[in-house]
């Protein structure tokens, strides 16, 4: 640990950034408090070669980084096996609904991005073109993941209300207490039944807060494959936040 323990840069979203070191190398550490969180929980942030301590309410900061510190080979093993970044780049591989899909870029072209022949085309400039496929990624997500949720909702005999895409690493959705879901961006990469899954997932909540068995039969009636669906985001999602 360095700098005393200080935070080292400003916090994203009321989140203190720490750095921790690990045989020389600099890995950054974030500690996020949770008031609904019911133990210290240390995770990998996959996006920032780092990684997440969480703190449940009344539970000091240090105690946040000892637990990281003690655990610093197992973080070290765990970003070792993290797969290679993927900048998105023309000639870059992008998975879309869990098929790979090269990236070409036509800079002569109008419009945004589009897909053509099993791959994505990425107009306008060079520099613009992570930006474009990002956002392009994200209307596709919005895309399938509205008509979902309005159907499932439908089924549970509820209605959802206002629906985001966010780039967010701890969670691949959320369900607030106003019905307003919130979904990850990225799983748009993934296969189309890991997509249903976490859009079933956040519609049962509209019915049911919490992960009792209630909720878990509610969940297991709105999408086909929950536990296929769950192995495969323990095993490959952090793998989503390698591109772009
Ligand atoms: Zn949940």
């Amino acid at each position: 640990m360095r700098g005393g323990g200080r935070p080292r840069a400003a916090p994203p979203a009321g989140d203190a950034c720490y750095s921790l070191d690990i045989e020389g190398r600099a890995v950054p550490l974030r500690v996020r408090r949770n008031g609904r969180a019911r133990r210290l929980v240390l995770r990998i942030d996959a996006a920032a070669d780092g990684a997440v301590v969480t703190l449940p309410p009344g539970v000091p900061v240090e105690d946040g980084l000892d637990m990281a510190r003690q655990r610093a080979a197992w973080i070290a093993g765990r970003l070792a096996a993290l797969p290679a970044r993927r900048p998105f780049a023309d000639g870059s591989r992008v998975p879309f609904l869990g098929v790979e899909h090269p990236v070409r870029h036509r800079s002569g072209c109008r419009g945004t991005a589009w897909l053509e022949d099993g791959e994505i085309h990425v107009a306008g400039g060079a520099e613009h073109l992570a930006r474009r496929l990002t956002d392009w990624l994200k209307g596709e997500a919005r895309r399938r993941i509205a008509p979902k949720v309005a159907d499932k909702a439908a089924r549970l005999g509820q209605t959802a209300g206002r629906i985001a895409l966010r780039d967010t690493r701890s969670r691949w959705g959320s369900c607030s207490a106003n019905g307003n879901l919130s979904f990850c961006w990225r799983l748009v990469m993934a296969p189309e039944t890991v997509l249903d899954y976490v859009v079933a997932h956040e519609v049962a909540h509209l019915a049911e807060r919490g992960h009792s068995p209630r909720f878990w039969r509610a969940v297991a009636g709105l999408t086909n494959d929950a536990e296929g669906a769950r192995a495969w985001l323990r095993d490959n999602g952090d793998g989503l936040h390698r591109y772009g």
